[in-house]
This record gives structure tokens, sequence and C-alpha cells, in this order.
């Protein structure tokens, strides 16, 4: 099978390998799709403090179970399947208050585990202990839409932390991937009134057809277009998708006192910007952080997509053979597409 690999920081390399052996407690899975993430591209170019070569990135995974290991019950060959990247060790305080994504002793698919940038992945033992599979039920979902579950668990995590409610305003920065799919969220948990800032045209130009009800270029105007259109206040909530220091400041200026400010995106410091944290004393705003997801979030994004609370078929802009993934990260780096995704005929 095919297996793109990365060996070092910078190197991937395709290679042929032998279809991995599937152990008794474990399940074989044949990708089918794996979406392109920042964190792919993060990995790839600066490498992390704790992976390990050779690895196998990839962790927005959907595919076909393959085989199933002799001691395994609860799933069959032949079942769609998402596979939640987050293997969390179930014992720990973290764990036991469902918060699994916080594990002390996390290990992820992609990371410390080979992911779905190749033809076939094993989940390992402790994976299907922890249910990390989950099974689809609607067969009218693309492995290509099925592939968006993970981004969306991890914007379920931030929205359900912000506690926002139909009458709150939200406001999004950053119309990449992320802030779209944080939009649609917010519209399946009913929220009625969302606003988007984005300082570059053409993605601004892209998200007026994508469902926000206003969409605003970022400075000074904009600042004073979002207070009038909420009465002088601000907006409920914010939400930064987007790595810009700068952006934090402008999210709190813009956010009303008592306003929820959901820190979801990591930020890269440019040198020169320092976050005004004394606007959160002011203001008492309240700043709640948002790592990845936790299994119940991954399952709750299912649902919501499950049962058409959400749609992502119009945001599959870009499908491409695994050859091409060096190509399709680049692509990502440059925010190009609104989504890149590897597919497995
Ligand atoms: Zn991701
Ligand atoms: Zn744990």
């Amino acid at each position: 099978m095919k297996a793109v690999v990365l060996t070092g920081p910078g190197q991937l390399e395709m290679t042929e390998r032998p279809i991995p052996a599937c152990g008794d407690h474990e399940v074989l899975v044949r990708v089918m799709a794996c979406n392109l993430c920042k964190t792919d591209l993060k990995c790839l170019t600066m490498g992390q403090r704790d992976l390990v070569y050779p690895r196998v990135l990839g962790h927005e995974i959907s595919g076909v179970i393959a085989g199933v290991g002799a001691a395994v019950t609860g799933y069959q060959e032949g079942q769609r399947v998402h596979v939640h990247p987050g293997i969390a060790c179930g014992a720990c305080a973290y764990c036991k208050k469902g918060d699994d994504n916080l594990c002390d002793h996390v290990r992820i698919m992609g990371f410390n585990y080979d992911g779905g940038f190749q033809e076939y992945l094993v989940v390992p033992a402790e994976g299907v202990r922890g249910q990390i599979i989950n099974i689809i039920e609607n067969d009218a979902l693309s492995f290509e839409e099925i592939s968006f579950i993970e981004p969306l668990s991890c914007c379920v995590n931030v929205q359900e932390k912000l506690k926002l409610a139909p009458d709150d305003t939200l406001l999004i920065i950053g119309a990449g991937r992320m802030g779209i799919l944080n939009l649609r969220v917010a519209r399946a948990l009913g929220v009625r009134k969302v606003l988007l800032l984005e300082s570059d045209p053409e993605r601004a130009a892209r998200a007026e057809t994508l469902g926000f009800d206003a969409v605003f270029a970022t400075g000074q105007e904009a600042e004073g277009a979002i207070k009038e259109l909420t009465d002088g206040q601000g907006v409920d909530a914010v939400i930064p998708c987007c790595a810009a220091a700068d952006a934090m400041n402008l999210a709190l200026r813009v956010l009303k006192k008592q306003g929820r400010f959901g820190h979801f995106s990591g930020i890269i410091p440019d040198g020169a910007t320092q976050p005004e944290i004394n606007t959160i004393h002011y203001k008492e705003q309240i700043m709640t952080g948002a790592y990845g997801c936790s299994i119940a979030h991954s399952r709750r994004a299912k649902a919501l997509l499950e049962n058409g609370s959400l749609i992502v078929k119009d945001l599959i802009t870009e499908r491409i053979p695994l050859e091409e993934l060096r190509h399709g990260l680049e692509r990502v780096r440059q925010l190009e597409t609104l989504s890149t995704i590897v597919v497995f005929d």
C-alpha cells in the first residue's frame, strides 16, 4: 500500500509498505478521505516536541473497516467510520470528567500513531477500547463530508464552552476553513446573528455567499460598524479563528462588557503586539480556552452532520490523490482553498 511518511522536519516521502497486520485487539481501517489541516502543516515545517519520526500524519480521517481483531466486538468489516484521533487513558481526572482531550496521557492518531495519509491504518488496542471509532449511520454522507467531523468537533468544543444562546451576536474573526465551520456549527446550535471580520478582500468576498449576516474588513471602520450594529455595546461572543497576534486585541475591543471570548486558535507572537488584558478586567470579559475535542464533542458533531443540522458539502473545494499531499499542504499554507482533502479510490 501507499503511505506518505514524514522522515524528518520538512521531509515527506512517498513509500510502499505492506498493509499492516490487524492484531487480536485492533481494527484495520481502509482510509477513504483525510482532510488537510494547519496542524499537519505545522508538524511538517516546524516539527513538534513529541513527534517521533518516521510518522504518517493526518488526523481528520474517514474510512471503511477492513479488518476486525478476533477479540474485538461491536465492529464489522464494511462499516463506514470516522476515526476520532485522540486516544485517552480513561483513568485520569480529566478523562473521568469526560474532558478526555485534556487527558494527561493522551496519544493522537497522526502524531503518536500513524494517521490517515496512507491507504490503511490500524486503530491500536487502546483506541478500540476507548471507542475512538465512530460508526456512520447516514449512508448519504460522502467520505469527504465525514472527514469534516474532527474539525467540526473542535468548533463544538469552543461553542459549548461559550454557552451560546440563540439571541447572542457572535463574531468570528478569519474566514479560513475553521471560521466557516464555526459559522456552520453556530447556525446548527441556533445562533441567529453571526458576523465575520476578515482582512483579506478575496476571502471576505468568498465568505459573503456562505451565510454570515454581515462581513467586515478589519480596521477602525469595521470596529465602529460592529459597535453600531450592536447598539454601541459590542458583540456577545467572539471566536478568533486565526493566528494573528493583533486579532486578540481587536476581539477584546469589539466584545461587550461581560462578553465571552473563545481562545480557539493558537497565536503566533509577532514580537510587537502585547495583549491588552486589562480590557478583560475593566469590561469583566470572560475568556475560555478550547483545545481540540473530546470523544463526546466528536459524537455531537457527527450527530449534527448526520441529522442535516449542518452541511459541509459546499466546502469541499479540492480533492487530491495522496501523491499530491505536499502540494496540497502548500495550498493550505497559502489559504488558497476552503478545504483540501486527500481521497483514495
Ligand atoms: Zn485538524
Ligand atoms: Zn486520561
